[in-house]
């Protein structure tokens, strides 16, 4: 459901398109709003309440319980709940899960470029390069990593605006990047041993991160306590990010509520067809990504140039459509439309790019 602004006189539906933290539901969000001034029965908030008390220890259950329904995920796999975002992975992954000390990493883009970076602190890294085609969409090759302690992928790509159509059965331990796709598009959790995201584009405020892996992969290994998943397994170490998880748990109720994982995808595959079928037929606006290996969350795409790019930025900001620049290392446009965002943003889009078009290409040809 959209929410509404005043802007030039009138009420308009504003919808964020922004690539992370990304737009909540609104009714979760009127819901906390109780929350904060009184959470359960205690007469306390929900933002001074101990992560030790009985209450919040219901919060903590419910998220787990609803996230292993919604994503499959089964007992011998833990859920930490961490913090640090999804840039403290990239450097605790090869800590935890290091034995030989050499890694594959498939680069797809600037968060998996990162990730290795991290990794290289760590032991040797081996970049694999994606196979990439309009019609298959995006793989790699599964040979191209021998004797390796495990292979990472970005599942998505956030600021590329691709994905991953294929993954190829491995014997080494594939570790995803779900950061931008989790809970919007179906994952087979029992292909990866690990899985990791953070929350702030489908799951819920930022300050939360969720690392899901196989327990065969937990070691007990001397690092500093925060850093080792060990450490995590089954139990709240320290303080987590409190309200992240309570906002958290609501998010998941409300994708329950409407159906799961499957239904998500499906309307997610539904407003990116909007937008994607706009782009490819319009004169002035064109899709960055061609063919199957388009994101069904990030929409990278461009007027031609960045005037123009500007131009439509401003247009659009003007009608209550937020956030549509790029990310400040590629420039043009973006819109990010995760699970919160409704069809009708997706449609509303379209219509600001039509009209902008409109006013920008066409009036100028008559004069
Ligand atoms: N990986 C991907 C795919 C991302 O999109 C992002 C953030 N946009 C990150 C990693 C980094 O996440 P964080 O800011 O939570 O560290």
């Amino acid at each position: 459901m959209p929410r509404q602004t005043y802007r030039g006189g009138y009420i308009v539906s504003t919808y964020t398109y922004s690539a992370g933290p990304g737009m909540l539901p609104k009714e979760v969000m009127q819901e906390i709003q109780q929350h904060l001034l009184t959470f359960e029965y205690e007469g306390v908030s929900i933002l001074e309440t101990s992560h030790r008390s009985e209450a919040f220890q219901h919060v903590v259950d419910s998220l787990e319980v609803r996230l292993r329904r919604l994503m499959g995920i089964p007992r011998h796999y833990a859920v930490l709940w961490l913090q640090g975002g999804a840039t403290l992975q990239f450097s605790m992954i090869p800590m935890n899960l290091s034995r030989c000390n050499r890694f594959a990493y498939v680069d797809t883009g600037v968060w998996s470029k990162k990730a290795m970076e991290d990794a290289r602190r760590f032991g040797e890294v081996e970049v694999i390069q994606p196979i990439s085609d309009e019609a298959d969409g995006m793989s790699f090759d599964s040979r191209s990593a021998q004797d390796v302690d495990y292979l990472h992928v970005t599942l998505n790509n956030t600021i590329e605006g691709t994905r991953f159509t294929n993954i190829p059965e491995m014997d080494i331990p594939l570790v995803a990047d779900a950061s931008s796709n989790i809970l919007a598009e179906k994952i087979d959790v029992e292909r990866f041993g690990v899985i990791y995201a953070g929350a702030q584009k489908n799951i819920g405020p930022a300050g939360l991160t969720v690392v899901i892996i196989r327990r065969d992969l937990i070691q007990s290994l001397s690092l500093p306590s925060y850093l080792s998943y060990a450490s995590h397994e089954d139990k709240l170490l320290n303080t987590p990010a409190t309200f992240s998880m309570f906002t958290a748990e609501r998010v998941l109720k409300w994708i329950e509520d409407r159906g799961g994982v499957e239904a998500m995808e499906r309307l997610n595959r539904k407003k990116s067809e909007v937008v994607y079928s706009f782009l490819d037929r319009s004169n002035h606006f064109s899709s960055l990504v061609s063919g199957n290996r388009r994101s069904l969350t990030n929409i990278p795409f461009t007027t031609g140039d960045s005037e123009g790019d500007a131009a439509f930025q401003r247009f659009a900001l003007e009608r209550g459509l937020v956030e549509l620049g790029g990310h400040r290392s590629v420039g043009g446009l973006r819109a990010s439309l995760y699970n919160s965002m409704p069809l009708a943003g997706a449609v509303r889009l379209v219509d600001v790019m039509r009209e902008f078009e409109e006013e920008t290409y066409v009036s100028h040809q008559n004069i």
